[in-house]
């Protein structure tokens, strides 16, 4: 049998994976704006493999890709009659893989995010809100996951509503914040308070996802670490976000329009940026160490090895001095083919 969370997250680092939006939109199966993740019921092969890439990589958690399949959204693209139909396929999925990993294999987690339908000034949105993740998660709950992650979260009052349905459920929660403003939350809680509070609410591993890079998303810890005694998830965006751009969607192209979402790319970290996030993230005492939109599985990938792990594609792992260049002995022919690369 698979251990559970909590005993993974006793025994070490558990290595989370997620993104599965941005990297299903760039391989042409989910569009960008509503990023609603149709996908699950007109392509369920392209989940499936993207499941199996990260879990490949190293992914301890299959995370079903229910993100933005909440009522609000679904009605946004025409959709809302398949709804039940595309949460329950999700969570199926995300299952069927997990049972592939290696040690009884990886863990399931049902997902629930911000909804853009809170609103702390209008409490009649409490209402709203909690039906969308009372459908969504009774049918997770259904279908069968271990834990789940509700995340992006921008507000800690939408956050609580998820924390109180999960609980409900009877099980445990991942409740990670999105900190796309400098300190505090949109209802003004400093991110530190903010996790201590859906602690003390019960939510196993609070802490934060998405939105900034590893350099701005790494300073934020200490504080949340010396706050909370419950086990922490950091998930940062793999982009080279900095103090003038600490976001993703501060990130600015060339011609000094909005990169955010679909013109990212030249700001993508590499495989060493993430591993050394990886390594950096242990070191500070977070428990659950992962990667959020615009991951590919050559991060988790290197994530895992950095963490002392060997995993499934480690088979492949790069032994550059095999290629013809950079052997110890290159031959003439090939000798003249680098010089022209140095020139
Ligand atoms: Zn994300």
């Amino acid at each position: 049998m698979s251990a559970s969370l909590a005993e993974r997250l006793r025994a070490g680092a558990v290595l989370g994976a997620e993104g599965y939006v941005f990297e299903l939109e760039r391989r042409g199966y989910i569009k960008a704006g509503p990023f609603v993740p149709e996908v699950v019921l007109d392509f369920p092969d392209a989940v499936r493999e993207l499941h199996r890439e990260f879990l490949r990589a190293g992914a301890e958690v299959m995370v079903a890709l229910t993100y933005y399949a909440h009522r609000e959204k679904l009605r946004d693209v025409g959709r809302e009659g398949d709804l039940e139909a595309m949460n329950r396929q999700a969570v199926r999925i995300a299952r069927q893989v997990a049972r592939e990993g290696p040690d009884g294999g990886a863990l399931v987690a049902g997902n629930v995010c911000n909804t853009w339908a809170y609103d702390p000034e209008d409490a009649s949105t409490v209402q709203t809100v909690r039906a969308m993740y009372t459908e969504q998660l009774g049918w997770a709950a259904d279908e069968g996951v271990d834990f789940v992650i509700s995340e992006t979260n921008d507000y800690l009052g939408e956050a609580l509503i998820a924390l109180e349905v999960i609980q409900d459920l009877g099980l445990p929660a991942m409740v990670t914040l999105a900190p796309t403003q400098p300190h505090r939350t949109r209802d003004g809680y400093e991110y530190a308070d903010a996790c201590r509070i859906l602690a003390a609410e019960g939510a196993q591993v609070v802490g934060l996802n998405c939105d900034r890079g590893p350099r701005t998303m790494v300073p934020l810890i200490a504080r949340i670490r010396d706050t909370v005694e419950c086990a922490m998830a950091i998930q940062p965006v793999p982009y080279r976000t900095d103090a003038i751009t600490p976001t993703m969607e501060t990130l600015c192209s060339p011609k000094g329009e909005r990169a955010f979402p679909v013109e990212l790319d030249p700001f993508t970290c590499t495989r060493f940026d993430m591993a050394k996030f990886a390594v950096q993230a242990r070191e500070l005492g977070v428990e659950y160490v992962g990667i959020c939109c615009g991951a590919g599985p050559h991060h988790v990938r290197a994530m895992a090895e950095a963490l002392g792990r060997e995993v499934p594609a480690s088979r492949y792992s790069p032994s550059i001095e095999l290629h013809p260049m950079f052997r110890a002995e290159v031959s003439a022919k090939d000798a003249a083919f680098l010089q022209s690369w140095n020139a």
